[in-house]
């Protein structure tokens, strides 16, 4: 069988791995290098800035980690025909490669083109720059302005305020991460402040000209990439949010699904890539278990934080008795053997008043501090089994490890 991807990102070239696995005869097309946002301007590049103490080291290492990177992938590629080219529908199912013209179709088309950094159409708005360009910088601004509290502008906050800049975070809404635990959110604004990161919330940038910063960067929000995509030619239906898609990742034309930041439904790397599990398993009339109510995030600021599942908020706005357990990396062995002692754990739990055991399921975690990032996935494992504090009680964890906040947390 068939298949088209547009797009080699971390939806597109993982999809076209996994289809080929399953004997699919797969042509991925990319006006773009392989890897996507994610390895080439995204969450790999930002990684290697946030674990390098210096911006020139910083430099040194994206070069040689996204070469590295790149390289694996080509040669994992190998039995994909990997187009370069522009895809453009010019009809429901069939789409023209530019710049050759070659047109192509009677397959399945998975849409995988990813998102674009959003911007305020505001004065002076041409004074900011992007994450892409915050990560091409070759010296440490004196001072730096962040529009937007959000995933983004706290890692370049926090990456930068660790390099030397006088860092300034300008965010719209109430919280730092809106979306986030009010708790979790509480305590990380604490932590950044005191390292000497000047966060303002409630702050609506209206004028970029009456900011004073050496540079500003623009980070509220990225939008889905449908341009020049020829969506006009077909009745895919799409917004300013994305292109809409069922659970199954389809289209509304049947035989075309969107996967990834482009349907707009969450921008997160790992999730792009089980939403192209689910649109195979949909085009070859499989089945699966993947839980997309299940998804870990993690927020690589200093102190990291991850969260999976439901929040206090959630919980409150549902109408769901829970009860929050919580945890101090002050109070663990290797937290303070290893100096890293900023940092809670929260185990959100339903509460069930007829259940004897007085115990309850796991309903989601909040977790800051270091390693945070991999301690979320045994929550988001337990979660994916419907696992109770109960049975989390007896799962034995090794001592001394940053995990026992975990089972600290439920004591
Ligand atoms: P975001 O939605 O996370 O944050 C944007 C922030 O900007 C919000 O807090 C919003 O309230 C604020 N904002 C909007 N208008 C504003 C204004 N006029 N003045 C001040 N603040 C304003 O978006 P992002 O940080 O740009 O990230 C984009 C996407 O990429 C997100 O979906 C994010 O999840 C994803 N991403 C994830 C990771 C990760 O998981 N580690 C890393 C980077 C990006």
């Amino acid at each position: 069988m068939k298949l088209i991807i547009i797009g080699a990102g971390p939806g597109g070239y993982e999809t076209a791995l996994e289809a080929v696995k399953l004997g699919m005869e797969v042509t991925l097309i990319t006006d773009g290098p392989l890897g996507g946002t994610c390895l080439n301007e995204g969450c790999i590049p930002t990684k290697t800035f946030v674990s390098s103490q210096t911006l020139c080291e910083a430099q040194s290492r994206r070069t040689a980690v996204i070469t590295q990177l790149q390289t694996g992938i080509a040669a994992l590629l190998k039995k994909v025909n990997v187009v370069e080219g522009h895809a453009r529908f010019v009809s429901n199912n069939r789409i023209k490669i530019l710049p050759t013209g070659e047109e192509i179709g009677g397959a399945p088309i998975i849409i995988a083109t990813g998102s674009k950094s959003a911007s305020l159409p505001i004065p002076g708005a041409e004074r900011c720059i992007t994450s892409k360009e915050m990560l091409e910088l070759t010296r440490v601004p004196e001072s730096l302005c962040v529009i937007g509290g959000g995933v983004i502008g706290l890692e370049f906050a926090s990456i930068f305020n660790r390099f030397g800049s006088k860092v300034t975070v300008l965010e719209y809404c109430k919280q730092i991460l809106p979306r986030f635990d009010t708790d979790l959110c509480k305590r990380l604004k604490q932590s950044l402040t005191k390292l000497g990161i000047d966060i303002n919330v409630g702050y609506q940038v209206e004028d970029i000209n009456a900011i004073d910063a050496e540079k500003i960067l623009m980070a509220v929000g990225r939008r889905p990439n449908t341009d020049n995509l020829g969506l006009e030619n077909t009745t895919i239906e799409h917004s300013r949010k994305g292109i809409a898609v069922d659970d199954n990742m389809q289209t509304s034309v049947p035989g075309v699904y969107a996967i990834g930041d482009v349907n707009g439904r969450m921008m997160l790397a790992h999730v792009a890539t089980f939403q192209g599990k689910r649109a195979l398993n949909h085009i070859l009339g499989l089945t699966d278990r993947i839980r997309f109510d299940i998804v870990p995030s993690v927020v690589f600021t200093t102190p990291e934080v991850a969260t999976v599942g439901l929040t206090e908020e959630d919980c409150k706005a549902n109408g769901i008795e829970y009860k929050a357990c919580k945890s101090f990396y002050r109070a663990n062995g290797k937290a303070v053997a290893m100096g890293e002692t900023d940092g809670y754990c929260k185990i959100i739990v339903e509460v069930h008043p007829s259940a004897s055991s007085g115990t309850g399921k796991i309903l989601g975690a909040h977790i800051m501090g270091a390693h945070s990032s991999d301690i979320i996935h045994e929550i988001a494992a337990l979660m994916n089994l419907n696992a109770t504090i109960d049975d989390l009680r007896n799962i034995i964890h090794a001592h001394p490890t940053l995990a026992e906040v975990i089972q600290q947390a439920i004591q």
